[in-house]
């Protein structure tokens, strides 16, 4: 099938890739000239394991191809996806200005007699369908389309894959013309597809984020109080997530969630409920144990070292999560301008993260960005862990305790092992565990 995502970025860019992989012939948009280029000239604006390949490998076998022209995508394509960015506002409420933009520019270009289906596959507040939908007709009321909600569910870090095998397809729709071309499209992945109204499906993504997001706060809320008690939050968080009913996934005690999705998705959908005056109080608490994570681990490093002012310490992890360069809403950011306003002297290092937390300046310019995670700790009073990546762990711990100034370690994803650690000779902290 042909099909043109609008929206080049971790969704768009990746979908279009795995589209293109089994079989379609996909034509990717983006209004950012910058990026088209780069995506022309094969360079991959973006880190995800696996996506080079994938997308040199499709371009090559010409199914798979990039522009700034929206016509064109259109013209070419029986599918519309939408795949743009629908941030967050001050309230919490999401901005949709870039959907109802997308949606007007296919008003714009779509022929007599071309009938399209245009997908949502960004996340929206529920009944946002009915309004896409609308304001295409307004705009070309002689336009012969459907639209089709279809929420995207990959994990940054492992999109490909995710993609490739999702545990399930959501299509909400309210045509069995449009259904029938959603089930052709996603035969091939041979995943379990659920069809559903456009209002469900769209709702089933702000309440699976919201329901991960829980999961994550209800084990840091536990993480304090084993804390408290002297309990080990990961043997509690195996012992119940061994529960078929409960699973481990989603059970790890840390700095909190964070990233481009959790939080804003969270808050929308708080904004959602509020809006259909039925308030979801348990997602504000959700909220609260979240940031309070940090304000703990931060307690525990300043009971360590008192005050942090021109206090040396050292950051591993800029990045949301292992395996992406992806630095937006990061704890780890977070955590690293709480320790500047203090007036502690920070270097980090990132195996991906570093380029895009300068160039959207997301930490002040005084922390020392290094190459190196053993560079990081010369002469630290203290090492701070805030992503969990693969190579920290695999690090020379004599080596890295021989640097510092003091082997203080505090591990803010519980990565490291408590007892090797304090084998070694660290001062070892993680959280919820002794
Ligand atoms: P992104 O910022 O990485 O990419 C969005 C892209 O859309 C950008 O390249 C931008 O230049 C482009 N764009 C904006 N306006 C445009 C327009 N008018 N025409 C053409 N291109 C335009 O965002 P993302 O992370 O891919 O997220 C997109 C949507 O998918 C959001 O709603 C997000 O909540 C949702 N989502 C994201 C993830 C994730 O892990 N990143 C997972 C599931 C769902």
């Amino acid at each position: 099938m042909e099909l043109c995502i609008i929206g080049s970025g971790y969704v768009g860019l990746v979908s279009g890739a795995c589209f293109a992989e089994i079989g379609h012939t996909v034509v990717c948009v983006d209004n950012d000239q910058r990026k088209v280029d780069m995506l022309q000239r094969g360079e991959i604006p973006i880190y995800e394991p696996g996506l080079e390949d994938l997308v040199h490998r499709n371009v090559a076998a010409k199914r798979l191809r990039f522009t700034n022209s929206i016509a064109d995508g259109v013209d070419h394509s029986q599918v519309v996806f939408i795949a743009v960015p629908t941030p967050p506002q001050a309230d919490g409420s999401v901005d949709l200005t870039y959907i109802e933009r997308v949606a007007r520019e296919i008003a714009g270009v779509l022929k007599p007699g071309q009938y399209r289906v245009v997908v949502d596959k960004s996340t929206v507040p529920v009944k946002t369908g009915e309004k896409v939908d609308a304001t295409i007709r307004r705009y070309n009321p002689a336009a012969e389309f459907d639209v089709v909600s279809n929420p995207e569910f990959l994990r940054e870090g492992c999109a490909v894959p995710d993609l490739m095998s999702p545990d399930r397809i959501v299509i909400g729709s309210a045509s069995q013309k449009a259904t029938d071309l959603m089930k052709r499209l996603y035969e091939p992945f041979q995943s379990p597809i659920l069809v559903t109204d456009v209002n469900s499906a769209e709702l089933i993504k702000h309440a699976a984020n919201s329901f991960l997001s829980l999961k994550i706060s209800y084990i840091n809320a536990v993480s304090a109080i084993c804390e408290a008690s002297g309990a080990d939050v990961e043997m509690v968080a195996d012992g119940i997530g061994t529960d078929k009913r409960i699973g481990r996934n989603f059970l790890n005690a840390g700095l909190g969630y964070g990233g481009s999705c959790f939080p804003k998705d969270v808050k929308a959908f708080i904004a959602i409920a509020e809006e259909l005056g039925t308030p979801f109080h348990l997602l504000k608490e959700v909220e609260r144990i979240n940031s309070h994570q940090l304000d703990r681990y931060l307690k525990k490093v300043r009971e360590a070292l008192w005050v942090l002012r021109d206090k040396r310490i050292a950051v591993w992890g800029l990045t949301f999560k292992p395996d992406t360069d992806d630095v937006r809403n990061s704890v780890a950011i977070d955590l690293i301008n709480r320790l500047v306003a203090e007036g502690a002297i920070v270097t980090a290092y990132d195996p991906k993260g570093m380029e895009k937390a300068v160039e959207y300046k997301l930490i002040p310019p005084s922390v020392k960005l290094v190459s190196s995670p053993l560079e990081a700790v010369e002469g630290a009073e203290a090492l701070l862990l805030a992503t969990e990546w693969k190579e920290f762990a695999r690090q020379d711990f004599a080596a890295v305790k021989a640097s510092m100034h003091t082997p203080l370690v505090f591990d803010g994803r519980n990565h490291f092992n408590p007892k090797t650690m304090r084998e070694m000779g660290f001062v070892y902290y993680g959280v919820g565990r002794p």
